[in-house]
């Protein structure tokens, strides 16, 4: 269930095994991809996953609750991306405290497992303390783990650039109309090879501009809608295996 669709009735009367809380950014996507990139593709994986977990290909299914899934929080770590207009973004403190505090608020109705589901590398470190805490606070007796979908790809995930072929692949497959192909061209020709300047293995760059142009790194071209549904799978399969084991997990 969306927790944004549904009714507060709908909630007390359902079998909620575990929340999703997909976490995205507002940020520069190259000249082709929208700044709310990240939140639409980790809402895109979290029902997708929702959907597996619900259903279960493994034939388990049938024991299981439902998952609610929260509405996307948009704003997250990105300073990184500052250079770029329209870019939005909240310190690591303030991220923290409010996407612990929105999990928590799900524990209050019983709702104790939390998926933290991210779609922006600039979060990663930021979740995983938040699920630490949320995990470790006695008060609250939650259990959660953040999952970042273009991690759980398989092979693919060392093509993850940023608007590059993963993102742009599964923009194609689930938001076909907010991809700028007109500009794939331009996106491709202005692109990094790879993120950052390292030397030493440190990167030197703090900032995207630096490496960066139009802000893409990876060939978009290599993304197509196929590709994008074929992302889908892996991330969902790879979310509801996550959250099977996150349910029948003890409490911590
Ligand atoms: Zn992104």
């Amino acid at each position: 269930m969306r927790l944004s669709e549904v009714t507060w009735t709908d909630v007390r009367d359902a079998d909620v095994d575990v929340a999703f809380l997909p976490v995205g950014s507002t940020e520069q996507h190259g000249p082709h991809a929208p700044l709310g990139t990240d939140a639409l593709n980790a809402v895109a994986v979290a029902e997708a996953g929702a959907d597996a977990y619900e259903g279960a290909g493994d034939g388990q299914g049938a024991d299981r609750g439902e998952v609610a899934v929260a509405p996307p929080i948009p704003v997250g770590v990105a300073e990184e991306h500052r250079a770029f207009d329209g870019t939005m973004w909240v310190s690591p403190e303030t991220f923290r405290a409010y996407v612990r505090e929105a999990a928590e608020s799900l524990v209050s109705h019983g709702v104790d497992r939390v998926v933290f589901v991210n779609g922006h590398g600039g979060n990663v470190e930021a979740l995983a303390e938040v699920a630490r805490q949320f995990s470790r606070d006695d008060a609250h007796a939650g259990y959660g783990v953040a999952f970042t979908w273009f991690d759980a790809v398989g092979d693919h995930a060392s093509d993850m650039g940023h608007a590059g072929p993963l993102e742009t692949a599964l923009l194609r497959a689930t938001n076909p109309e907010l991809v700028r192909e007109e500009r794939v061209e331009e996106a491709s020709a202005g692109a990094a090879d790879r993120w950052g300047e390292w030397v030493a293995g440190v990167n030197l760059a703090h900032d995207s501009d630096e490496f960066t142009d139009n802000g893409v790194v990876g060939d978009p071209r290599e993304g197509d809608a196929e590709r994008g549904a074929e992302l889908l799978d892996r991330a969902s399969a790879s979310l509801a295996e996550l959250t099977a084991a996150v349910v029948d997990r003890d409490a911590v």
